[in-house]
């Protein structure tokens, strides 16, 4: 597991980043290319893409506002994206 917690419905138990190395998801210690970095976050994607607990890992990273990484199949900028469309929806709504 990528992750040093514990998830209340024990989601983390099926995840696909299981045994993986973190920089895969997280990116390296050190300065990464623009390309670099988006071949990484594909690849780290398509792990999430068939991972059983791709829903609960993505709902925790957004819940948490999650600054760095790949989480459930959304990289930082996708998360961001996603926070600010799920705040219009709810101005919106309000
Ligand atoms: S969705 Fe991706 S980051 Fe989340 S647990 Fe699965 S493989 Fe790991």
């Amino acid at each position: 597991m990528l992750f040093s917690f514990e998830a209340p419905d024990g989601w983390e138990l099926d995840a696909r980043c299981r045994g993986r190395d973190a920089t895969l998801f997280f990116g390296p210690n050190r300065f990464e290319p623009k390309r670099e970095r988006l071949a990484r976050e594909a690849e780290a994607k398509e792990i999430c893409r068939s991972c059983p607990a791709l829903e609960p890992c993505r709902e925790y990273a957004l819940g948490q506002e999650e600054l760095y990484g790949v989480w459930g199949g959304l990289g930082e900028a996708d998360r961001r994206t996603v926070l600010l469309q799920r705040q219009g929806l709810h101005k919106r709504a309000g």
